[in-house]
């Protein structure tokens, strides 16, 4: 377990958890995984325009934060950190972080500067709240691995932490976008836990490919971003003969609904 500067001084050791807000059952274990590593645990709440798209769902994206402080309130959660977008935003802004080569492959291919936004918030955020560990769902598995790119690349003082996808007894990942998804979307929706469940019976990469692509190719009303396996650190594609850990992600749209999943599958 690492061990941040907080609790080698001999100080309390404090961990984030960082969300957009419209808390789930995936939140939550992520907020208890913060508890076993830390004495106290905060929580930000902050729906970051930075990384949306300009036809993204920034605006109508789900806001429950009476809710989500019940959620926090039941989990012991000692900091509920929520600021404004004009707080965290001041005019003026001209500094932020880039993902590199990473941020523009696989989601950043299909979410231009995403990616970037999503690590200029962080970094904030660790600026602001200065935790020992921060915790993030392997569910986001690309923004975990740039995330942990940039706390290398940058040192910052931080132990990351990645949790374990939560999902549905049908298998859908749990995600604050699910309520959007209408009664006719749902069966559909399944394709992409079904299609990852179908690869990982398998051990060779063009296999993998081809068992999760024919589940999805059955699913007609579902419009296909990516389906990738990829290397768990670069998201580089991994070769036909590769051998070791490697993700299996997709993304898909499903009516109004763009989702996202994946699993980690050892080849060879
Ligand atoms: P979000 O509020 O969607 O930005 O997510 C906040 C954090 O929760 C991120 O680190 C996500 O990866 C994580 N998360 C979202 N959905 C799940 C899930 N189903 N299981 C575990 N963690 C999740």
């Amino acid at each position: 377990m690492g061990v941040g500067a907080g609790a080698l001084s001999g100080g309390t050791a404090l961990a984030l958890v960082p969300t957009m807000g419209a808390l789930h059952e995936g939140h939550r274990s992520l907020i208890r995984l913060a508890r076993e590593r830390a004495d106290q645990v905060a929580v930000s709440i902050f729906v970051n325009p930075l990384q949306f798209g300009p036809s993204e769902d920034f605006s109508r994206y789900p806001r429950t934060f009476e809710a989500d402080l019940e959620i926090c309130r039941a989990e012991g959660v000692g900091i509920v950190f929520a600021p404004s977008a004009e707080e965290m935003y001041p005019p003026g802004r001209q500094v932020g972080v880039s993902a590199g080569a990473m941020g523009s492959v696989v989601e950043g291919e299909f979410r231009p500067g995403h990616l970037d936004g999503v690590l200029t918030v962080v970094l904030k955020l660790f600026n602001l709240v200065q935790p020992d560990v921060a915790v993030f769902g392997q569910k986001d598995a690309q923004q975990l691995a740039v995330i942990r790119r940039m706390v290398a690349d940058l040192n910052l003082p931080v132990t990351v932490v990645g949790a374990p996808t939560i999902r549905e007894p049908d298998g859908l990942a749990l995600s604050s976008r699910n309520r959007y998804l209408s009664p006719e979307d749902r069966p559909v929706a399944l394709a992409l836990s079904r299609a990852l469940d179908e690869g990982v019976r398998e051990h060779r990469a063009p296999l993998v490919r081809r068992a999760a692509r024919a589940v999805l190719d059955a699913e007609p009303s579902l419009v296909l971003d990516y389906l990738v396996l990829v290397d768990p650190a670069t998201f580089a594609e991994v070769g036909d003969d590769h051998t070791g850990e490697a993700i299996l992600a997709v993304a898909a749209r499903v009516g109004t609904t763009r989702l996202i999943d994946n699993v980690t599958l050892t080849l060879g």
